[in-house]
């Protein structure tokens, strides 16, 4: 129910403004995102990449206009660049949400986005690193793997994202397995129907597992996005298992979540990648972590009520 309306308020522009304006939110965002600008996320990156890998989101989402959308896409292109430039490419890639850069425009809004996207890639290609595709709500996946298709015809290491809460997801795991392909699977953030996802944490992980024994058992790099101990720990059972290597595929976190288990699981010498968001579109992002954790909202209600 909390959640539920956590992520009615995440596209609330009333809700946005009341948010945005707290005295008290600030601190928090802080603790989920990187900076504000690229320059102030940099130094995050660099810590971070001493010892794990990372993915960089520009933050920003459900774009209805094109120019900003090609906002979007330029600073992309600045952080594709200056990721080349400073030698951090090695370790740190991007990942893109497809409404940010148009899919959501009316007319040609899939055309503008694969568009956009496919600049992001040549960037991508031009700094020696890779792009995957976040995934948004269910209206949006059989567009985003639409324009995935088509990326990787070009690029075929192009990347995306799967959610096991979705009913369709093992069939898409199944599509998605085989050799050259980069699957991070989650467990899903958006209040999704149950007519097309399970809404019972218990069911929502039993799936994940299904989910993973077919990305393990494929031919592709699984990325196994989650910070959920036991998953955690499946996986790298499952990874055994299939005969997969430390190189043969990776864990990832948010940044801001289990710091200490990000940097457990990197000192045992596995991949382990943080996604780290910055720019000053945070509020959608910001949002979904809060509903993710009951925890996190006590905290910023009282927060909210004794700071103004
Ligand atoms: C790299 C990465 C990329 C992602 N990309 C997408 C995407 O494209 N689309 C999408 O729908 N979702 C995405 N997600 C979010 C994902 O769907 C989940 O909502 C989120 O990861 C929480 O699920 P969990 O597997 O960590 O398990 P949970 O059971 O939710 O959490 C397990 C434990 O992690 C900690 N934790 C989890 N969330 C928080 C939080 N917000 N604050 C503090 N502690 C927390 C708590 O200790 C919790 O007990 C992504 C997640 C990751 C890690």
């Amino acid at each position: 129910m909390l959640r539920t309306t956590l992520l009615a308020a995440a596209r609330s522009r009333t809700c946005r403004t009341l948010v945005e304006r707290a005295p008290v939110t600030r601190g928090l965002v802080a603790k989920y995102v990187a900076g504000s600008t690229l320059e102030s996320a940099l130094p995050a990156v660099e810590r971070l990449t001493a010892a794990r890998l990372v993915t960089l989101d520009h933050l920003g989402e459900d774009t209805r206009d094109a120019d900003q959308a090609h906002e979007t896409v330029d600073a992309y292109s600045r952080l594709l660049a200056e990721l080349g430039r400073t030698g951090l490419a090695d370790r740190a890639e991007v990942s893109v949400k497809l409404s940010a850069v148009g899919q959501f425009l009316p007319d040609d809004g899939e055309k503008i986005a694969l568009d956009n996207a496919r600049r992001i890639c040549e960037a991508a290609a031009a700094a020696g690193t890779t792009v995957t595709l976040d995934m948004e709500d269910h209206t949006t996946v059989d567009s985003t793997l639409a324009i995935l298709a088509e990326l990787r015809t070009d690029f075929p290491w192009v990347g995306a994202v799967l959610q096991a809460y979705l009913h369709r997801t093992q069939a898409d795991c199944r599509d998605l397995s085989g050799a050259g392909s980069r699957v991070r699977l989650c467990k899903g953030a958006y209040d999704e129907p149950a007519s097309v996802a399970y809404r019972d944490k218990a069911e929502v992980d039993r799936s994940y597992v299904r989910c993973l024994r077919v990305l393990m058992g494929g031919q592709g790099y699984p990325m196994v996005a989650s910070h959920d101990p036991r998953l955690v720990s499946i996986a790298g059972a499952l990874a055994d298992s299939s005969g997969r290597g430390p190189g043969d595929y990776e864990h990832q976190m948010l940044y801001g979540i289990r710091e200490n288990e990000q940097r457990r699981i990197a000192e045992q010498g596995r991949r382990m990648r943080v996604y780290v968001p910055y720019g000053d579109e945070w509020y959608g992002y910001f949002m979904r972590r809060l509903a993710e954790r009951p925890a996190n909202v006590a905290f910023f209600a009282r927060s909210l009520l004794t700071n103004g």
